[in-house]
């Protein structure tokens, strides 16, 4: 069997947890903070927080950003469904605006129509999403939030190490905080970096470092903190926010921190992998997307475009191989249809999901097994 992505776990990732199991601290210990700082390192940013999973990681990032009842926020159909939701558990209004048929990434001319025709101020975010590891053109987004006074949050989950040159040459990894507010990562066992549950938040920011410090646990201030408004002893604490229980456990971190070792030599891989497949469906009725020579694709999908759809994915299932989906647009999904959106209201994203396949990609793919999903799915469309 040929799963569209697969984690893979060493005999030190094993033995990490294990070490992490036999020491004093199951969660909330020493390893919290090494697996931040190596993240941080990793990804080129100044604050890294460990939360439970990646949609804890977007919850607090609106929560810090300041997301309410009346606040409305913009993203893309074309992600999971988590980079919507989080605006909704603040209260906030969420409001689509249509994908880039090219990249299939948020398309910066539908948000650029979409804040010129409403009053400035009426929008106060936007969560563009690095959607398969393609790194969404930041530097454009942020000049467009900058216009309209936005804060961005970027959802690189698909984009560990992915990145991009600006215009004035300058190399921008994914989440590194240097254009967007925040950035959240997961680590769900198809990501690049697996714990089971996990995720991060990461940014250049200290005041919004702090409030995600605070609300990944309870919205609690602890001894040593200048911010305490009281102070009785060395058992005092001061819950001055509501947050949540959102920690992510020493044993995961240590887990992390293993895993984290070998994400350049995973990243390779997969943009090996890449290419193989980039090659092999080149001038075929499969259609792929080729980023341009400034970025750099960190492939936690790769996508195909199909005219039988339905057919390759059926026919690839009787082969063993398990191919995916991502995504169904989420303004298609019912509880999103109950908030007002309908079908024909993004034709990019809606024509996009008729036709997309995500087949098999994760490091430890054999050339052989690449050379079968090739010969199969070109089988196919022959
Ligand atoms: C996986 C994922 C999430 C959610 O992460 P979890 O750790 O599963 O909560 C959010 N956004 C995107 C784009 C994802 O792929």
């Amino acid at each position: 069997m040929i799963p569209y992505g697969k984690q893979n776990i060493t005999d030190e990732d094993i033995a990490a947890v294990i070490e992490t199991l036999k020491s004093p601290f199951l969660t909330s210990g020493p390893k919290v903070a090494e697996f931040e700082a190596a993240f941080a390192k990793y990804i080129g940013c100044k604050y890294a927080v460990a939360v439970a999973n990646g949609t804890a990681a977007l919850h607090i990032s609106c929560m810090a950003l300041g997301v309410k009842p009346s606040s409305k926020v913009i993203t893309t159909p074309i992600t999971f469904s988590a980079s919507a939701n989080c605006v909704r558990y603040c209260g906030g209004e969420v409001v689509f605006a249509d994908i880039n048929q090219e990249t299939v990434l948020l398309d910066i001319e539908k948000v650029r129509n979409l804040l010129n025709q409403h009053p400035k101020g009426t929008f106060e975010g936007i969560i563009p999403v690095d959607f398969a590891g393609y790194p969404v053109d930041l530097e454009a987004f942020r000049k467009l939030a900058d216009e309209f006074g936005l804060w961005i949050l970027e959802d690189s989950c698909h984009a560990p190490g992915g990145s991009f040159v600006d215009s004035i040459g300058k190399n921008h990894r994914c989440g590194d905080g240097s254009l967007a507010d925040l950035a959240i990562f997961s680590f769900h066992p198809v990501k690049h970096i697996a714990t089971g549950e996990g995720g991060m938040v990461t940014t250049n920011d200290e005041e919004l470092y702090k409030k995600l410090k605070q609300f990944r646990s309870h919205g609690m201030i602890y001894q040593g903190d200048p911010a305490l408004i009281e102070n009785h002893g060395g058992w005092y604490m001061e819950l001055q926010e509501l947050g949540y229980n959102y920690r992510m456990p020493d044993v995961l971190c240590n887990l992390g921190i293993s895993q984290l070792k070998r994400a350049e030599e995973g990243l390779e891989k997969r943009q090996v992998i890449a290419k193989r497949y980039n090659g092999a469906f080149a001038g075929t009725k499969v259609k792929i997307i080729i980023p341009p020579a400034n970025v750099s694709h960190a492939y936690h999908l790769y996508v195909i475009q199909i005219e039988d759809r339905k057919g390759l994915y059926d026919f690839l299932r009787t082969k063993q191989i398990y191919a995916q989906v991502h995504y169904i647009p989420v303004h298609l999904m019912p509880y999103y249809k109950g908030l007002g959106s309908k079908a024909g209201d993004f034709p990019n994203a809606e024509k996009y999901y008729e036709h997309c396949l995500s087949i098999p990609i994760y490091p430890t793919l054999t050339e052989e097994e690449q050379e079968f999903v090739i010969s199969e799915i070109l089988g196919f469309v022959k």
